[in-house]
């Protein structure tokens, strides 16, 4: 393999563990982060919690806002690898790429004139992930699409049901299970204090400007009506 192929690889294989790892911990939190939890429940439980309820809320947020967690998380994986004596720019990418996924989150769910040309055009070509993949992620039942920078690995990951695969081995080991998500019809009712965040939730003429390509589940096609449902679940 020639330099500059080998270069490629190594840059494509730490952008899928770093989407990875943002998909794990996103997984994470939206199954086990309760907003009771003790130290995370304020911090990362309510966050979630509201996104799933109000998923255009997180647009109001700056740089730091959405990505204060993951940039000491970065810190913290960053000062290891240097005390270690392997920080090497594979570590820096990664921490790049893991500090800024819920800024490309963000991005997913922001209009393409709120995200300008630049945004709009890396969405186009796939380098970032498009609010049409998304928004499958916040179709009942809410459990696929984890991963946040790129539209590659969820089909990948939802086919193999690789995180109901997490959830089974988690119960079976340490007897685990999903928390209620109260965003969906048989979990509600959702937590009063979501009603006054409602109204300040921005909202969108559309979704995405774009429209809504989550017509397709898991490979499976559904109606363009329950399609339209789903548009006006994500933008709302
Ligand atoms: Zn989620
Ligand atoms: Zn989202």
């Amino acid at each position: 393999m020639n330099t500059l192929a080998l270069f490629a690889t190594q840059v494509l294989f730490v952008v899928l563990l770093a989407e990875l790892c943002a998909g794990i911990v996103h997984w994470f939190e939206d199954a086990y982060i309760r907003e009771d939890t003790p130290w995370l429940g304020k911090y990362v439980g309510r966050p979630n919690v509201i996104h799933h309820h109000l998923p255009r809320y997180m647009t109001r947020n700056n740089w730091l806002q959405s990505s204060w967690d993951l940039l000491l998380a970065s810190v913290v994986i960053v000062l290891v690898a240097w005390a270690l004596d392997c920080l090497t720019w594979h570590v820096w990418l990664f921490a790049a790429i893991s500090t800024n996924a819920n800024e490309f989150h963000k991005w997913a769910h922001r209009t393409r004139k709120e995200n300008g040309r630049v945004i709009t055009f890396l969405q186009r070509i796939g380098l970032l992930q498009t609010s049409h993949h998304h928004a499958l992620h916040h179709t009942n039942p809410k459990n696929v699409r984890y991963c946040v920078v790129t539209n590659c690995l969820n089909p990948v990951l939802d086919r193999l049901h690789f995180w109901a695969g997490l959830e089974w081995l988690l119960a079976r080991i340490f007897g685990l299970h999903r928390r209620p998500d109260t965003s969906l019809p048989e979990h509600g009712p959702a937590p009063a204090w979501l009603e006054e965040l409602r109204r300040e939730e921005p909202s969108v003429e559309r979704c995405g400007e774009g429209g809504y390509a989550g017509r397709r589940k898991l490979g499976r096609r559904v109606s363009a009506a329950e399609s339209s449902r789903r548009e006006v679940e994500f933008s709302r």
